[in-house]
């Protein structure tokens, strides 16, 4: 089956011009994505993951390596070509009310994308603004009103809104319920799931919180200073993580059952600066279980699941 979304390689640094350095925001990412699919991107805040998805769409441009999108090279393409590619790829972003125009009401917001890319006449694009709020659960009277009229979950909406209004096959969901309330944040992951079967949406959904990622993702990648240091299905990856990264941050998730044992893992020192990132394995400063060979190499990924259900790790210990 060819690949939704595939990855090779990809490397994007930034210079940052007051330290003279550069940011290393991605290093060397390959992965891929099948459609249908949900992959859930994961690490502490300045891993690289928001500059990995909209790399992704190619909202930025990498240093190095290959996007391909529906098997085709998304870097290749200009022009109509690439504006044809992106009604097929959308972003949710986490901040609904920074990412909506204040001055538009909500049936101009929805509709804009569909008058960017010549969609309809004013009839189709009125029926089609009443029907995406009716897929993302807001009444028909919210088309006339403006964003500060609503609550974030009821914005958050709204941006889910327009994100499938072009009918995208991939939406990348940067941090989309962190800015709420616990309570509001796993109606808006229900939506998103309902959306998905409608649709036959594929997500790639960024967050630094390990439940929200495991309710929602059919596989993990989880990211540490700009690498990809293991992937498997949600299910492998949480029932036996096999980076030490990855096993801190999973012993750090709150467990609703007191009486169950369990080992906490806590990290020393905090996220390394990315413009000075570490030779070698880039967790060995806060890595329990580093060895001398640690902080020279940067170790391989080796396959610790089965071929059909591959879980890739990082990590010198395999
Ligand atoms: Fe720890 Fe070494 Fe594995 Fe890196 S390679 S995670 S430092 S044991």
């Amino acid at each position: 089956m060819t690949q939704l979304l595939e990855l090779q390689d990809v490397v994007k640094h930034f210079p940052v011009k007051a330290t003279g350095r550069v940011v290393h925001a991605v290093n060397g990412v390959s992965l891929s994505m099948r459609p249908g699919e949900t992959l859930g991107i994961v690490g502490e805040s300045g891993c690289g993951k928001s500059t990995l998805g909209r790399l992704a769409l190619r909202l930025i441009e990498p240093d190095r390596g290959e996007v391909r999108f529906g098997g085709e090279n998304l870097l290749a393409l200009s022009g109509r070509a690439l504006r044809a590619r992106r009604r097929e790829m959308q972003i949710v972003f986490q901040d609904p009310y920074a990412s909506l125009d204040p001055r538009q009401s909500v049936a101009d917001i929805l509709a804009e994308p569909l008058k960017i890319h010549g969609l309809g006449n004013g009839k189709a694009r009125r029926e089609r603004v009443a029907k995406l709020l009716q897929q993302v659960g807001l009444p028909e009277d919210a088309a006339r009103r403006y964003p500060h009229e609503f609550s974030g979950g009821q914005r958050q909406r709204i941006g889910i809104a327009r994100a499938i209004a072009l009918e995208p096959k991939l939406i990348v969901a940067d941090e989309p319920v962190s800015a709420l309330d616990v309570s509001i944040q796993s109606q808006i992951l229900n939506l998103l799931v309902d959306l998905k079967r409608a649709l036959g949406l594929s997500y790639i959904f960024i967050s630094h919180d390990l439940a929200v990622v495991e309710y929602i993702s059919d596989r993990v990648a989880v990211m540490y200073l700009g690498h990809i240091v293991e992937t498997g299905t949600a299910a492998d990856l949480y029932a036996a993580p096999a980076h030490p990264y990855t096993q801190a941050l999973i012993s750090a998730i709150p467990d609703p059952d007191p009486d169950r044992p369990r080992q906490r893992v806590v990290l020393g020192g905090d996220v390394p600066n990315p413009e000075q990132p570490p030779t070698g394995c880039p967790f060995h400063p806060r890595c329990p279980k580093a060895q001398p060979i640690c902080s020279v190499e940067m170790p391989p990924a080796k396959n610790v699941g089965t071929e059909e259900r591959p879980h890739l790790v990082r990590c010198h210990m395999y």
